[in-house]
């Protein structure tokens, strides 16, 4: 047996003796990590709550990722604490802008966010992203694609959730508003690719909708949804800087005139179009005032509580129908029952009426 564990004790090699040796503690605690890991996870509802409303950006940043998790026993922790800190939340400028893939909006929120942080706000960057390979940060919500902006200590940037049902990514996206307000954040810009539904949803979670536009591709107005220029509270053409200028204002105009078509909004307030250049810094400023303008026209005319609640109600509904989605999926009798009926469906046996019906029946 020693002679296993010590082949040189073999009487081959004469005049070798290992001694057997005795068992060394270790030296670093081995439930050190264990616990380590255990008090960062594990921190009360009210410790959580605390940390947010005193400002604490890794306790804010947990929290957001309970907002963000899947599992059950996080969720619950999670909503007890946006419960909390609803009452300290609502009091920011939350701003959503889209824009195309390459239509400047990384370099647009650098600037922004800096111009914001020069007149001491403090801001959150986030993002919706519910297309699968975009997640894990890797374009939205990537840090470095805000370089200046990530080393401010008043910006928070986090990047979109990870996939899943654009539903659940907003609402992950709209919870994590409610944290960043209570921890004192004062502008939240949330950010999303202009192609898609996800407009729509960071719509119904902001108060001033910007959409970043090209000019100089020669058809500004092909390939805009409609949607998306009805949604817009202005429209802001990037890239004029250069010889892209005068092309730039021809954008302006044919913007302006197209946005005339519709009627007004309920705000009451008729969209602006504006030339800008984020990457040359220049008319930053007035993109700000318009902002503004638009935060005070709404607060006095009653519109910006009012598109708040509605929202809220928006968002009561989502929560249902999502709640009531996932319940019926994770139900174990429709996840057995499902492939089956799903081929019986697809072999063209049972309608999908039927189908619905019998898996609806089935989940009671
Ligand atoms: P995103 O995909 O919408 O986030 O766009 P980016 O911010 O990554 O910008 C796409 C490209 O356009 C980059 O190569 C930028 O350097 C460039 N860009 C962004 N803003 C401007 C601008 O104001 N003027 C010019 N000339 N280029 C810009």
């Amino acid at each position: 047996m020693d002679n296993n564990e010590h082949p040189e004790n073999d009487p081959l090699y004469a005049g070798l003796k290992v001694q057997k040796g005795l068992a060394q503690p270790p030296n670093v605690n081995p439930y050190l990590k264990t616990r380590k890991r255990e008090s960062k996870k594990n921190f009360t509802v009210s410790e959580y709550v605390e940390g947010i409303l005193a400002g604490n950006i890794t306790i804010l940043s947990q929290a957001v990722t309970l907002v963000e998790s899947a599992k059950p026993e996080h969720q619950q922790i999670a909503q007890e604490i946006i419960e909390k800190c609803l009452p300290f939340s609502g009091k920011s400028v939350r701003i959503g802008i889209t824009g195309v893939p390459g239509a400047g909006k990384s370099t647009s929120i650098d600037v922004f966010g800096l111009h914001l942080i020069k007149q001491g706000k403090k801001l959150a960057v986030l993002a919706i992203d519910p297309s699968s390979e975009r997640s894990k940060g890797s374009i939205l919500g990537d840090k470095t694609r805000m370089e200046q902006l990530s080393r401010e200590k008043n910006a928070f940037i986090r990047p979109s959730p990870s996939a899943g049902s654009l539903g659940g990514v907003a609402r992950k996206t709209r919870e994590t508003i409610i944290l960043c307000e209570a921890a004192g954040f004062d502008s939240i810009f949330v950010e999303t690719v202009g192609v898609g539904q996800s407009e729509t949803a960071v719509h119904s979670m902001v108060d001033f909708f910007l959409l970043i536009q090209l000019a100089g591709t020669g058809d500004e107005l092909q390939g805009i949804k409609r949607g998306i220029m009805e949604m817009a509270d202005a429209v802001i053409i990037n890239k004029a800087d250069g010889d892209n200028i005068d092309r730039a204002n021809l954008a302006k105009a044919q913007f302006t005139n197209a946005l005339h078509l519709f009627p007004l909004a309920e705000s009451g307030w008729s969209p602006k179009v504006l030339t800008y250049s984020g990457y040359y810094g220049i008319g930053i400023k007035e993109i700000w005032d318009m902002v503004d303008e638009y935060i005070d026209f709404v607060k006095k005319n009653g519109y910006f509580s009012h598109r708040r609640n509605q929202q809220s109600k928006y968002w009561m509904f989502e929560s249902i129908n999502e709640a009531l989605k996932n319940n019926f999926y994770q139900d174990p009798k429709i996840i057995k029952a499902l492939p089956a009926i799903e081929k019986q469906v697809l072999d063209a046996e049972i309608s999908s009426f039927t189908a619905a019906k019998r898996l609806l029946d089935l989940h009671g």
